[in-house]
Parts: structure tokens; C-alpha cells; sequence
């Protein structure tokens, strides 16, 4: 179902009625729905039984709705979606796009009577921004935001088209809010991101690899837009370069080029470069805006969505970085053809730990399917079990944690070969055994579940033999990553596909735990 949200006056059921029609679809206004079922006019609603009982009733009908056929459009009132649960449902299961208009377009369209929420004011302009204000996170989560104050009804409602045709899904976070747009040989995809947030200036910063391969196909895309990038950063490949030496050198030449404000970064490669992307547009003259493109599976399905940027401090991984969330993330599944098969592989690693926390029918999938599951549809539920997870925890003061299973044994794992002997993927894998083993003797995973879950990252071509592992160098290293809090490390164990939990434990207790069993 495509959903058009937005203050009053944005143009909401106009542009759905247009919508719908060229889609050949049924076009409803939630306000007349509500009225055609009460049989009395909204301010009547209002008036008599208050705006909660309005509420209640509009929320009915939109549940009803949204159980129906998803051929639909549906325009609902300014204040439908402010309940944050309700919007985060509404945002899973629709398109959701938010109309906005500047407080005076809005006072000069809404001129008239009949409008409960302004006609009582003794200053409409006044409450028009008033109630934007408070409105504004809600209106912000949406797959996309179109500004209508310049445009005409038949523009507004192509651009509302262009993006019902488009693959998104939304990471809702108020005002840092952003769509995950997904395409297939399509790098346009990151012209029009980028041109959405109209910059002063694009930066690209990338790998050797990464720019040899796919350096000109997005040099294109952008010129078609009329793009061109003010410096193009390219570093080496490979964790070893996920530094701050490295993001020093970015910082320097955006500078020189003459950097400001609203420039924005686009991250073109890898998690690293992801990384060190978001981590250069945080530090960019205190923080610039940033666009991931990620081009390896584990970079589109974890590194660029949920804004954890940063780099490595000697064998500390990621121990400089700063949460700053992307504007857009722009995954083109056509880089994986390129990818080696060592780092789809690796990739493997951070989807079969999504599915276990969050997604059992696409573990069953990878049971089923294997190498053979398609990758787009992969990929996409993927994210969305990451999109859903940050937008419950932004900043990982609980729930995110669950994230890091497999990570704490893995980023040791990381660490010790010098972050050359293992890809990244491969000590998450390594470190997900871990974290079955030490949920097995500490009771809370089945073995079964531990053998279920450790034959599909062999399966998916994945280092599972932890004895084989340099156990006793690696983990005096853990526990120096971020996660530690006070003299314990939060653990993630695994006690059902997905259903994870956080355990303190000490990480000195980790090597009795990993003890060869024979
Ligand atoms: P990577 O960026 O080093 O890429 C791996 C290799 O593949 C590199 O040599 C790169 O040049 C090459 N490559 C990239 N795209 C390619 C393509 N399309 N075709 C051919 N070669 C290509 O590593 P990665 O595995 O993508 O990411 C690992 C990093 O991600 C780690 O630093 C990890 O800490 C980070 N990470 C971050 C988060 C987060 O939330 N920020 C989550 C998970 C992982």
C-alpha cells in the first residue's frame, strides 16, 4: 500500500487521487472514511468526543485497511501517524511518503473553515508552525519526503510515483531518518540520492579495488546528473588501512578542495570504506552529510546501515568512531558480481547472524537454498532486520548490542591474525561458534541449535573449526573492543532463532567455556 502523510494542505488527497489513477488503483482519504462510518463531520468528531476518540477511529480503519489488498493508496490525516508504535507498524507494511510545505503555503491553502486543529487559534500561522514542529520526527519517518511548495499537483504527484516504483526500505529515526533504496544496475540511484539533498559540493571516497572496478560507472552516473565530484579520495584496500591516518588524508584533501558544510560524502566500497566514510563526514567540519554506497555483501547488509562509523586503533577494532547516521544508502546488488567468493562468503557470516536473531524464515532459507538463495531477496531482508533493530536502539543502549553476535571472540579472532589472516566475516563466523559453544555450557543454546546453526556457515563456505584457531593469543584481545562495561563484556548468546540475549560475563571465563570438548 502507498501511504501519503503530511500536515494539512500539503496536497495529500489531491496527489493521491492522481496517484491512484494512474495506477490504476483505489484511492482512499482516511478523513472521509472516518466520516462516511461515523456519519459526522471531523469537527464534529471533534468537538463532541474529543481528538483521542477521532484518533482511536481513524486508527481502526487505517489496521483494516492496511490488512486489505496492497494495490491501494491511501492518504491520511496530518495527525494519523504521530503514535510512534503505530507509525513504526505502518512504515513495515506500506510506502509511506511524507508531503511537506512551508508553514505560510500551508496557512494560504488552508484558508477556509472546517479545520479543528487551526480554527480555534488566535494566530493560525503561529500553530501551523507549532504543530510542524512537534510533528516534525513523525513526518520526517517515511520512505521518502517530498517538498510540494514549488511544485505542481501533476509533479508532486510524479515524483510520488517515481519512488512507488522504487525498492526502499526506511531506517526511522526521527529527524536522522533515511531510506535504504535497493537497485540493480542502476548507479543513478546515488545521483538522484545525492541531488535529493541538494549539496554544494559531492566528495567520493573509496578504495583501489573499488575504483578500478566500479570508479567509472559511478563517475557517469553522476555526471548524467550534472554531478561532479569535487575530489575523489581514493585508499588502499583492507582493514589494515581502516585508520586515522586514512581518514586524516580524506579530511585533508576535502579541505583543500574547499569543503563546507553542506557538502555531502558519498562512501563508495566496502565496510571499510563505509566506515571511514561516515567517520570522515562526522569529523568534515564538525559534520558534513553522508551517502553510503556499499559494494560487498557484508557492506549493504550491516556496515552501511544503522551510522556506526569509525576506524581501528592498534589491535582495538573500531575504537575511534562516532555514531552519525547516512541521508540515504544506495545498495546496487550488480557490484556483487564482482566480489570475490571469499568475500561473499564472509558476507554470509553477518546474514546468517541477522536471520538468527531476527528472521527465521530467511535461516530457513539459507538452510534450504544455500549459495543458490537469491542474493537480492537476502540482502533486502537482511537489512531489514538491521533497519528494524537501530530503530529501536539508535545509539545501543540495549537491544543494538544483539548485533554484535558472534563479534566479541570474532573481533579478538580479527585482531590477532592482524586483520589479514581473517576477513571480517570469517571471525564473526568463528565467533559465532564461540558464542554457541559458551551458550551450550552455560546452558541457555541447545546443542542442537548450536550443530543447526554451525552447519550452515560451513555450508555457506565459512570457518567454523574454532580448536584450529589461535585460541590462547586471541583472547587476552578480548574485551578490548567497545563493548566492555565496567569489569564484565555483554555476551550475546543465542537461545532460539530469533530469540538472542545479553549475558555479562567476565572474559576471563571465556577460555575455560572454548576448551576443545575432547
Ligand atoms: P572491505 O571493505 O575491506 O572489502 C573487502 C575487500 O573487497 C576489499 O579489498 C575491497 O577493495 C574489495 N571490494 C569491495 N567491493 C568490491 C566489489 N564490488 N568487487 C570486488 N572487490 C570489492 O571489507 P568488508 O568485508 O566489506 O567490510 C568489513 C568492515 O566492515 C570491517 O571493518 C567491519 O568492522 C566493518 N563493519 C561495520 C559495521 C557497522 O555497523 N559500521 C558492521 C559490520 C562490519
Amino acid at each position: 500500500m502507498l501511504i501519503l502523510n503530511g500536515f494539512m494542505g500539503t496536497g495529500k488527497s489531491t496527489v493521491g487521487r492522481r496517484v491512484a489513477q494512474r495506477l490504476g488503483v483505489p484511492f482512499h482519504d482516511l478523513d472521509d472514511v472516518v466520516v462516511a462510518t461515523d456519519g459526522r463531520p471531523v469537527a464534529r468528531i471533534f468537538a463532541e468526543d474529543g481528538e483521542h476518540a477521532f484518533r482511536a477511529q481513524e486508527r481502526t480503519h487505517l489496521e483494516r485497511l492496511l490488512d486489505g489488498p496492497p494495490a491501494q493508496v491511501l492518504a491520511v490525516g496530518g495527525g494519523a501517524l504521530l503514535d510512534r508504535a503505530l507509525r513504526r507498524d505502518v512504515l513495515r507494511r506500506a510506502t509511506v511518503v511524507t508531503l511537506t510545505a512551508a508553514p505560510e503555503t500551508i496557512a494560504a491553502r488552508t484558508a477556509g473553515p472546517g479545520r479543528p486543529l487551526l480554527d480555534a487559534a488566535p494566530d493560525r500561522l503561529e500553530r501551523i508552525r507549532s504543530l510542524l514542529e512537534a510533528r516534525s520526527d513523525a513526518y520526517a519517518e517515511a520512505h521518502a519526503v517530498v517538498p510540494t511548495d514549488r511544485l505542481t499537483a501533476a509533479a508532486v504527484t510524479d515524483a510520488v510515483l517515481a519512488v512507488a516504483a522504487q525498492d526502499r526500505i526506511t531506517v526511522p529515526l526521527g529527524a536522522r531518518s533515511y531510506a535504504v533504496r535497493f537497485t540493480e544496475g542502476d548507479l543513478g540511484a546515488v545521483a538522484e540520492a545525492v541531488t535529493a539533498l541538494r549539496p554544494s559540493m559531492a566528495f567520493v571516497l573509496t578504495d583501489e579495488t573499488v575504483h578500478d572496478l566500479w570508479g567509472r560507472p559511478l563517475a557517469e552516473a553522476l555526471a548524467a546528473a550534472g554531478i561532479t565530484p569535487r575530489a575523489t579520495v581514493v585508499v588502499p584496500p583492507g582493514e589494515q588501512h581502516k585508520r586515522l591516518s586514512t581518514v586524516e588524508r580524506a579530511l585533508t584533501a576535502m579541505v583543500e578542495a574547499g569543503a563546507d558544510r553542506d557538502a555531502v560524502v558519498i562512501g563508495h566500497g566496502g565496510g571499510v570504506v563505509t566506515d571511514m566514510a561516515g567517520f570522515t563526514a562526522a569529523l568534515l567540519l564538525r559534520g558534513v552529510r553522508w551517502v553510503g554506497v556499499p559494494t560487498t555483501l557484508l557492506s549493504m547488509v550491516d556496515a552501511s546501515v544503522g551510522g556506526k562509523t569509525g576506524v581501528d586503533l592498534g589491535p582495538a577494532k573500531n575504537a575511534a568512531g562516532a555514531f552519525h547516521q547516512p541521508s540515504a544508502v544506495v545498495v546496487d546488488v550488480a557490484h556483487l558480481r564482482t566480489e570475490s567468493p571469499r568475500g561473499l562468503a564472509s558476507g554470509m557470516a553477518e546474514v546468517v547472524k541477522s536471520a538468527a536473531l531476527g528472521d527465521p524464515d530467511l535461516f530457513a532459507l539459507l538452510e534450504e537454498a544455500g549459495h543458490a538463495a537469491p542474493l537480492a531477496a537476502v540482502v533486502r531482508r537482511s537489512v531489514a532486520v538491521k533497519a528494524a533493530i537501530v530503530a529501536r536502539d539508535e545509539r545501543e543502549s540495549g537491544e543494538r548490542a544483539l548485533l554484535n553476535l558472534g563479534h566479541t571472540v570474532g573481533h579478538a579472532l580479527e585482531a590477532e591474525g592482524g586483520y589479514a589472516r581473517l576477513t571480517h566475516g570469517e571471525a564473526v563466523a568463528l565467533g559465532m561458534v564461540a558464542a554457541l559453544r559458551i551458550g551450550v555450557a552455560l546452558g541457555v543454546t541447545d546443542p542442537g541449535l548450536a550443530t543447526r546453526v554451525t552447519h550452515l556457515l560451513a555450508n555457506l563456505g565459512l570457518p567454523v573449526d574454532l580448536d584450529a584457531q589461535p585460541l590462547d593469543a586471541a583472547l587476552p584481545l578480548v574485551g578490548l573492543d567497545k563493548k566492555r562495561r565496567g569489569g564484565s563484556i555483554r555476551f550475546v548468546l543465542l537461545r532460539a532463532i530469533g530469540e538472542a540475549i545479553l549475558r555479562p560475563i567476565a572474559p576471563e571465563a571465556i577460555a575455560g567455556w572454548l576448551a576443545p570438548s575432547s
